[in-house]
């Protein structure tokens, strides 16, 4: 097995938009037919530039190194974590010039999310195409960003190095996850 690192952007989470809050005043109004809202009614392509970024839930899972079995094409999970990832606050260090600096991240289109096989079983993206809904730990659900870490499943707290840390490739396998985190 060679350590390949296979991984993706995290959207900035800075400009997502948050559900709005409601009033205190506890009154019921009627208020005509819910609104359904965008990932419950656009397909990925249809998303604009702002829900788009705004569907990532700042797991920080595609930021992680995973292995490739060269003769089974099996991808091994890591806990070791790209060179540009922040493992305290689980973000991109410099996400406006990550292409620059880490010239394999890969930006997600719809037709990656389609096609890349090792996109975690959580991701939002992931889960839309496949047409699932988000869960109730997704900010855009909560309206809190920090639901995802409050609910484990982000990788805050659970990235083991850098993998400025891997002197050789096979370093990676102290590292190597029995399942998907
Ligand atoms: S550069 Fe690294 S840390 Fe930043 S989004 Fe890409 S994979 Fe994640
Ligand atoms: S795995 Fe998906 S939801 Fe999680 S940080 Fe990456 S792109 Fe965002």
């Amino acid at each position: 097995m060679v350590p390949i690192l296979l991984r993706c952007v995290a959207p900035s989470r800075a400009s997502a938009p948050r559900p709005a809050a409601l009033d205190g005043c506890g009154q019921v109004r009627h208020i005509g037919a819910m609104v359904q809202p965008f990932w419950k009614t656009k397909s990925l392509e249809e998303m604009s530039k702002a829900e788009w970024e705004s569907l990532c839930d700042g797991c920080g899972k595609c930021c992680l190194a995973k292995l490739e079995d060269e003769d089974s094409g099996d991808i091994h999970w890591t806990s070791v974590a790209c060179r540009l990832f922040d493992a305290g606050l689980c973000r991109c260090r410099d996400y406006e010039n990550r292409r620059s600096k880490v010239v394999d991240c890969v930006v997600l289109t719809p037709e990656k999310v389609r096609a890349i096989k090792w996109l975690p079983d959580s991701c939002a993206y992931r889960l839309i195409a496949q047409g699932k809904d988000l869960a109730d730990w997704h900010p855009l659900v909560s309206g809190d960003p920090e639901s995802v870490h409050r609910a484990g499943i982000s990788m805050r707290g659970r990235v083991t190095a850098l993998e400025t840390d891997m002197a050789r490739d096979e370093d990676y396998f102290d590292h190597m996850l029995d399942a998907q985190p």
